[in-house]
Formats: C-alpha cells, structure tokens, sequence
C-alpha cells in the first residue's frame, strides 16, 4: 500500500517559495507555507528557498523562527537548502556581512556570491549523485549563487561543477545526514528529481 504523502514546508519569510510547492507537489509531496513556530511543528521536512540569505535571516529572528528551527535541526527534521537556504544552513560563510548568522547545520564553509559579478548567473548541466534516471544530466540553473569552500569528513560531495573553467570541480550540493543542500535552483526546471530525492530523505526519516 502506498504511504500518504509527506507534509514538507516551506520557510515562506522571503524568496521562491510557489516554485518550490509545485515542485515539491510533483514530486509528491504535500507543501504547507512555514512562518510561524506552530507551523513548523507540523512538518516531516523543510525546504528553505533561494532568495536574499540576509533578509530571509533577519526575518526568520523577526518571525520568531531562529531558535525553533535551530532546535528541529539538532532533532533531525529533514531540510533542504537551495542557494540562500545552502547559505543559512551553512557553519561558516564568507562574504557576508558581521551580523549575519546562520542556522549552523551543516559542516560547511559557504562563500556568498561566489561566482563573480560577470557570470553571476549561468545554466550547465552536470552530474548529481543518487537521482532517479541516473544517466540524465541535471539541469542547474545558478542565480548570484554561493558554493561550498569547505566540507567537513561528514559531509557528501553530491555535484560538482563540471567543465574546466574557474569554477570547475567546486562543490555545488552536498548532504550531511538530514540535511541538503544545493547552489542552484531546481524548482525552476520542471525536473523534479531533486525535489524527490529529499522527499526520499522525509520518507526515510519517517520510516
Ligand atoms: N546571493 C544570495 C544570498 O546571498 C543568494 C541568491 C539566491 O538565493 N538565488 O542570499
């Protein structure tokens, strides 16, 4: 018998919040917005969206949601991080400014922006490990995106970009138990494989 779809947030303070429930849907999921602490304590897992990592943090402390999400976290609510939510998820981040604080999930060091004002946004296809159809390239799709300077010995390495240009082999998603987290932006391709490789994590965790 099929198992009913997981109920997955979204932190819905700032960013791309609609693209993230369609794609989450798709993938079979049921989303709910997340903006208050009782709401988040409804949730088998959240996704934290791209947006403005600075604005989103401030928000999240304004919304009284900072210290009861630090908590799910140290629980091990599943949560996926795309761009500014790689950003919050982050223990370090560089280029960013002093007050800005994150939620310290993952053993990573983030660099904010990190692709450089000329090609601040850009498109490549490349390689994600554990995907469904495994031999079909991912489609990602980078907006004023941060990458991962550092991993710690817990952290997978999941894509890199490809190619030989500066940025080739930076790690651009990577998972730490129930964490995950990507550079780029997934729910805006219609390719839906991210989205159901988390609600894999939700299941699991469940399970
Ligand atoms: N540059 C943004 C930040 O630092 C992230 C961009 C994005 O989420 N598309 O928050």
């Amino acid at each position: 018998m099929a198992t009913p779809s997981p109920i997955i947030g979204i932190l819905a303070v700032q960013g791309d919040v609609r693209e993230h429930a369609r794609a989450l849907l798709a993938a079979g999921a049921q989303p709910t917005p997340v903006r208050r602490p009782q709401e988040l304590a409804t949730v088998a897992g959240l996704v934290i969206p791209g947006g403005e990592s600075t604005v989103i943090d401030k928000l999240m402390r304004a919304f009284d949601l900072f210290e009861p999400l630090r908590t799910a976290i140290a629980g091990a609510l599943p949560v996926y991080g795309s761009c500014a939510g790689m950003i919050l998820l982050a223990r370090e981040i560089l280029d960013a400014p002093a007050d800005q604080q994150t939620l310290s999930g993952m053993d990573l060091t983030v660099r904010r922006n990190a692709f450089g004002r000329q090609v601040d946004s850009f498109e490549t296809d490349l390689t994600f490990v554990g995907l469904r159809d495994p031999q079909r390239l991912l489609r990602a799709v980078f907006i004023r995106a941060p990458w991962v300077e550092r991993h710690g010995p817990g952290v997978e390495v999941l894509a890199r970009v490809p190619g030989t240009g500066p940025a080739a082999g930076r790690v651009v998603a990577a998972r730490q138990g129930d964490l995950l987290v990507t550079s780029f932006h997934p729910e805006v391709t219609g390719d839906t494989r991210v989205h159901e490789f988390f609600v894999g994590m939700v299941r699991a965790r469940r399970a």
